[in-house]
């Protein structure tokens, strides 16, 4: 898939009302907006530090600014939040939030809190790019990638509901990022890379990138740069241990099989036994969670940096899988342990509200049938360009 999955990110498009949403600008688009309104320069860096150290959306209430000043902004823009349609807790004490964005489009983010810490896992798309069988968001066929202050947005709306303006240094709840609900965050670089490096900040929300760490399907073209331009952790959605089962149940590597996923891992830039990259496999039964399986992982990762994480498929209606046994999975667990690799078993969080892993879904439809169409015809060039490839590399192997 080539460019045309980036979207342009700068241009802040005015709302409804006129005004422009200041959230998801960075600080030299912060600043040339602000100027091109009549404002001096120097308020960029105090209007940053109102809205993402402060936590603050309304213009009158931030002091340190003039009051011609203050009201200069709220006549031409807006600090922007979603609306959290739902609130839901959970009985474990995760948390989800349905949020809707101005067009009624919704995404899922979910806090998953610990003893002295939280998580949060943050959508990059209404609905998914890809396909993946064992997950709901795949159900949902894509209906449009989230702009850098959707992105962002769903961080401060979580800052609010957790009441962390501003942010403490320590004990914070929200600590933690993992690029890990709705959508294929790769596929939608621009606007992803914009929405991190203003949380990465320091003079605002200020989550460092070694407690980020962004998860992808697979998509080799646009890994190394996610770690040369971001220095993320890296998560890769792996599920299964060679090409005939990954093209079924991800369906991306068909477009980039197990052997170019394993490089551009393996050639992550800041990968390190300090930095290690997460393999998330989930455990379905009679599927991939055989002590077989536990051997070709073992072989598979040899020489990476790595740990795995081993999730219990969560059901979801209408899921054509089943969870596999505790029994296996801890024999799996236990293989790939003493093979000497990390590979706890993540404790499902928040399945009472269909917030754990793979669970995640808007009703968000875009269903028009040229959707459809488009997204089938996407799927058959995907098949056929790797059908192409598949020949060729036969044709030069027959010459070889
Ligand atoms: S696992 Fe990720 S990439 Fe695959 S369908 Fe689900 S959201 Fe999309």
């Amino acid at each position: 898939m080539g460019a045309e999955h980036h979207s342009k990110a700068f241009a802040p498009a005015p709302r409804a009302d006129g005004r422009i949403n200041l959230v998801g600008l960075s600080r030299e688009e912060l600043e040339a907006t602000l100027t091109a309104a009549g404002l001096e320069k120097f308020r960029a860096r105090q209007v940053w530090h109102w809205i993402y150290y402060r936590g603050v959306t309304d213009f009158a209430a931030m002091t340190t600014l003039a009051k011609p000043a203050r009201e200069k902004l709220a006549e031409h823009f807006v600090v922007d939040r979603p609306v959290a349609v739902k609130d839901l807790q959970s009985e474990d004490g995760t948390r989800k939030w349905l949020c809707r964005f101005h067009d009624g489009q919704e995404v899922e983010a979910v806090h998953i809190p610990e003893e002295d810490r939280g998580t949060l896992c943050v959508s990059s798309q209404v609905g998914c790019t890809l396909t993946c069988r064992f997950c709901h968001t795949g159900t949902q066929l894509l209906v449009r990638n989230l702009r850098a202050d959707e992105i962002v947005s769903q961080v401060m709306l979580a800052r609010d509901a957790l009441g962390e303006w501003p942010s403490p240094p320590e004990g914070r709840m929200l600590s933690n990022i993992v690029m890990m609900g709705m959508g294929e965050p790769l596929f939608n670089y621009d606007n992803v890379a914009k929405a991190l490096k203003i949380v990465m900040d320091g003079e605002g929300i200020a989550i460092s990138k070694r407690r980020i760490t962004l998860s992808t399907s697979g998509v080799v073209p646009m890994m190394k740069r996610c770690g040369a331009e971001l220095g993320v952790n890296l998560a890769v959605s792996l599920h299964a241990v060679n090409d005939e089962l990954r093209s079924r149940i991800v369906p991306i590597n068909r477009k980039y099989p197990l052997a170019e996923l394993m490089e551009a891992v393996r050639t992550y830039p800041g990968l390190n036994n300090a930095r290690r990259v997460t393999w998330e496999y989930v455990m379905l039964k009679g599927v991939n969670d055989s002590l077989a399986d536990a051997r070709e992982l073992v072989r598979l990762i040899r020489g990476i940096p790595s740990k795995i994480n081993l999730i219990p498929f969560n059901p979801w209606p209408g899921a054509p899988f089943e969870c596999s046994d505790w029994s296996q999975i801890q024999r799996f667990s236990d293989f790939v342990n003493e093979a000497g690799y990390a590979s706890p078993i993540r404790t499902p969080r928040g399945k009472d509200i269909l917030a754990a892993c793979g669970q995640l879904k808007s009703e968000s439809q875009r269903p028009t049938a040229s959707q459809r169409a488009a997204q089938m015809e996407v799927h058959k060039a995907l098949a056929a360009e790797y059908a192409a490839r598949v020949a060729e590399k036969e044709a030069a192997l027959s010459l070889g």
